[in-house]
């Protein structure tokens, strides 16, 4: 049995049904659980001391290409829009092999954990020079972090009219193959995962009517979850109407798209109807803020969906249409950007936190064991100290999102302290930096 107790925090933010806000509280752990919330609390295991800090589920991100930490501010795509954009770095990623993807997971996964995040998904939807999803499963056992994989795909090169060079797509029914070895070898579907496959054609603009279809029935078979692209921009959705006669959500719909098990990253452009369709299916939405305004795509109507029911988490999305992957930060900018749109009073800094915990966990199919402080649930924690420079002066937890910290002092998953004191307690951090940098001048020198 081993047991780990948080002790009398300043504030433990649960997150549960009645988001309860606990003061001079602990948090028991048993075995991976949480067992019990409270007030002298004992344990026969190790006491973190938690004065002077805010105590918070994990935070999820439910969006993620993390091989393109590999490939932030590049200087052809810093100021280009999607599509020019994406044409900049599909030959730069083209020379990624199995090395380039493990150490820029490792790195983009680091970058999540000291940012509050114990759960990512993440969407690799090219593998070139040998590279598989196997990469990224294997770098992110070392890390420690929660981890939802996404068998992504490409399949309409260039030469078929698509965006992406020819060398970049693949076979339909090599995707499909590969998808099945991938969900068969790592997908574990019990309340205990820590790794979860899903399947994910990178989106309408990139694979067939066909694949997508395919990619939707293969899932469903296996009891695994659907990702995608959808409605990021006004070129996708011109592109749709031209390409399928349809917006987005209509296409979506045809496709078997929709439902509980799905999850569509941006929906900037999603219209009414859109968004009650999402609604009355419980299909999931990957909030990008910083993405959204790092390629101009414009604010997602967030407000809106939530008002409407839809479920809604939070993406940093890859790192190359951000830079960054600070996930605390991502969810002070939801917040901003709503207000933005909608004045003030659009979206509260805890609202934010709840769309950043429990409201991943449920997007990501984990809401019954993941995303809250809560007796039964899995015990995924970031602890911040708030008794330093960036919250000095604070009233309230909510300085959390409005002022800092945006790193956190521990970091707890499944049971298991992943960062102690602002340190990784079993990955070497410096060394995985240096490689990646390492790797980042090759790349440049050949391109
Ligand atoms: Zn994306």
């Amino acid at each position: 049995m081993s047991e780990l107790l948080i002790k009398n925090a300043h504030t433990i933010l649960t997150m549960d049904d009645a988001r309860r806000e606990l003061r001079g509280a602990d948090v028991l752990i048993r075995n991976g659980e949480i067992v019990e919330t409270g007030q002298r609390l004992t344990t026969v295991g190790r006491t973190i001391t938690a004065g002077g800090c805010v105590v918070t589920p994990g935070l999820v991100n439910t969006h993620h290409h993390l091989y393109q930490t590999l490939t932030r501010a590049v200087p052809g795509g810093q100021d280009a829009l999607l599509f020019g954009w994406l044409q900049t770095l599909y030959p730069i990623w083209s020379h990624f092999g199995p090395q380039e993807m493990f150490t820029s997971t490792q790195v983009g996964l680091a970058e999540l954990a000291l940012s509050g995040c114990t759960m990512t998904s993440d969407h690799l939807y090219l593998f070139p020079n040998g590279s598989t999803l196997d990469d990224t499963i294997a770098a992110a056992l070392e890390v420690g972090l929660r981890f939802h994989p996404t068998r992504g795909a490409m399949s309409i090169g260039e030469s078929d009219g698509g965006l992406p060079p020819d060398a970049l797509v693949e076979e339909e029914r090599s995707i499909l193959e590969d998808s099945i070895r991938v969900v068969d070898r790592f997908h574990d579907p019990g309340p205990e995962a820590m790794v979860r496959v899903g399947l994910a054609p990178c989106s309408p603009f990139s694979v067939s009517r066909e694949l997508m279809r395919d990619a939707a029935l293969l899932a469903r078979d296996k009891g695994v979850m659907l990702h995608t692209h959808l409605a990021e921009n006004d070129e996708d959705i011109a592109y749709s109407l031209e390409k399928f006669g349809c917006r987005p959500g209509q296409y979506a719909e045809d496709l078997g798209w929709v439902g509980e098990d799905v999850w569509h990253a941006h929906c900037v452009k999603l219209d009414s109807a859109e968004i009650d369709l999402f609604a009355r299916t419980r299909s999931g939405v990957a909030h990008c803020p910083c993405s959204n305004c790092r390629l101009g795509s414009g604010i997602a109507p967030v407000r809106k969906m939530r008002d409407a029911g839809v479920r809604v988490g939070l993406g940093v999305d890859g790192s190359a249409s951000n830079d960054a992957g600070n996930l605390i930060g991502e969810a002070r900018q939801a917040m901003l950007l709503q207000r933005v749109a909608r004045g003030a009073d659009a979206m509260s800094a805890r609202e934010a936190l709840e769309i950043a915990t429990r409201g991943g966990a449920q997007v990501l199919g984990r809401g019954a064991e993941c995303g809250q402080i809560r007796k039964g649930f899995r015990a995924d924690i970031a602890i911040w100290d708030v008794s330093g420079v960036e919250s000095a002066g604070s009233w309230d937890p909510a300085a959390l999102l409005l002022a800092g910290p945006t790193r956190v002092r521990d970091l707890i998953v499944e049971g298991r302290e992943i960062i102690r004191d602002g340190q990784f307690e079993n990955f070497d951090l410096a060394a995985t930096v240096a490689k990646q940098n390492v790797l980042a001048q090759k790349l440049a020198e050949r391109i």
